[in-house]
């Protein structure tokens, strides 16, 4: 009956974050050019257009995109867990496994969405609570045991976040075909403020690349794992220990992937970037079409980052996507980009 419930609902959520404008794109001389329309619709608008002409002649530079949730500036960090990731974590101490995915270009807000900070915590500190919160209410019965790990996939090898001096890691498949990383650090606790050390101590370990704008551009996906194991405590019941597993993922800033395409795939870190974001969006693709049998023509092996997910990803498994765009006329083409793979991933 829980797997019936389960399949019942909602297998794959596209949302839609859009960014208060910073005061460096304000000193910049941007201008608000994407806007949340209703709860479902976002407007985006050309800024190379005469902006007094937006509302007669140009209404075809005005372009809407429509996503199961839009949150603009005015969305808190709870509004955007409790409305993505909060209800996943019921499925995962139940056994099943679940993705929240971070899309989109560097300085969107991913890294803020995810880990946030001390006073605005994110979805990976919310749902852990939440996590060790519904053990504790059930762990009469049951016992469970939650760990977690932090990995970065950069250039299609895997280093551990929590441990980087251990060099690189692999990915294997155990007996029952489900896919281990032999060697990474387990850490298990239910100490909300040491797991936020953790997560930020490791996220400063992530490889960063400065570009042009003086920003730091991320170009490996941070992943956090998440396992629970579950065993009933009833002697006479010989019942296998149930897995749940949760990813979530700060995926690696989508402007190399738009960028390389152009030049042609010369660079070797663009194309990892990108054959990771393309083999992302295609398994996605395959997960929203409705009917089919999911993962059928979905080539996990395509990339380090959906092989890893490969049980996560289809089947019973949940997909939560949030695309973070910036809202200012200087992002226009990293916004345009994002709002195309993210709506495709929801609609072929
Ligand atoms: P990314 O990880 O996509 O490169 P960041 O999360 O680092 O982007 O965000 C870039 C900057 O914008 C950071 O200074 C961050 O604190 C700020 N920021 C991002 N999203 C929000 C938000 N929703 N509210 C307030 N500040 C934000
Ligand atoms: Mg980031």
């Amino acid at each position: 009956l829980a797997m019936k419930e389960l399949r019942a609902e909602q297998q794959l959520t596209v949302a839609l974050r859009i960014r208060p404008i910073s005061e460096a794109e304000l000193e910049e001389g941007a201008s608000i050019i994407a806007h949340r329309m209703g709860e479902q619709m976002v407007v985006l608008l050309d800024p190379s257009e005469d902006p007094d002409d937006i509302l007669r002649a140009n209404r075809s530079r005005e372009k809407t995109f429509m996503f199961d949730m839009v949150f603009d500036h005015n969305v808190t960090q709870e509004e955007v867990y409790v409305s993505t990731t909060k209800n996943l974590v019921e499925g995962v101490i139940s056994g099943y496994n679940a993705t929240v995915f971070a899309y989109g270009p560097t300085g969107a807000g991913k890294t803020y969405t995810m880990l946030g900070k001390d006073s605005e915590p994110g979805i990976y500190i919310r749902t852990l609570n939440d996590l060790f919160r519904a053990i504790e209410a059930t762990s009469d019965d049951m016992d469970y045991s939650v760990s977690m790990s932090y990995l970065e996939i950069y250039n299609e090898v895997i280093r551990d976040l929590l441990n980087p001096s251990s060099g690189f890691l692999e990915l294997r498949e155990d007996s029952r075909g489900s896919i281990q990383i032999p060697g990474i650090t387990e850490v298990s606790t239910t100490n909300a403020q040491e797991i936020m050390q953790l997560l930020t101590k490791g996220n400063k370990q992530r490889t960063q690349e400065p570009t042009a704008a003086n920003q730091t551009s991320s170009r490996s996906h941070a992943v956090l794992q998440v396992t629970v194991k579950q065993k009933s405590r009833a002697k006479d019941i010989n019942e296998e220990v149930r897995v749940g597993r949760l990813f979530m993922v700060d995926l690696a800033g989508s402007e190399r992937a738009a960028q390389t395409q152009n030049r042609g795939k010369r660079m070797k870190e663009g194309a990892h970037i990108n054959r990771s974001l393309l083999a992302l969006g295609n398994c996605i693709n395959a997960l929203s079409e409705k009917g089919g049998s999911r993962g059928q023509y979905v080539n996990f092996r395509d990339s380090k980052l959906t092989r890893l997910l490969k049980d996560s990803l289809g089947g019973n498994s949940r997909t939560v996507m949030i695309a973070h765009i910036s809202p200012a006329s200087t992002y226009f083409e990293e916004s345009r980009t994002t709002l195309i793979y993210a709506y495709r991933a929801k609609n072929i």
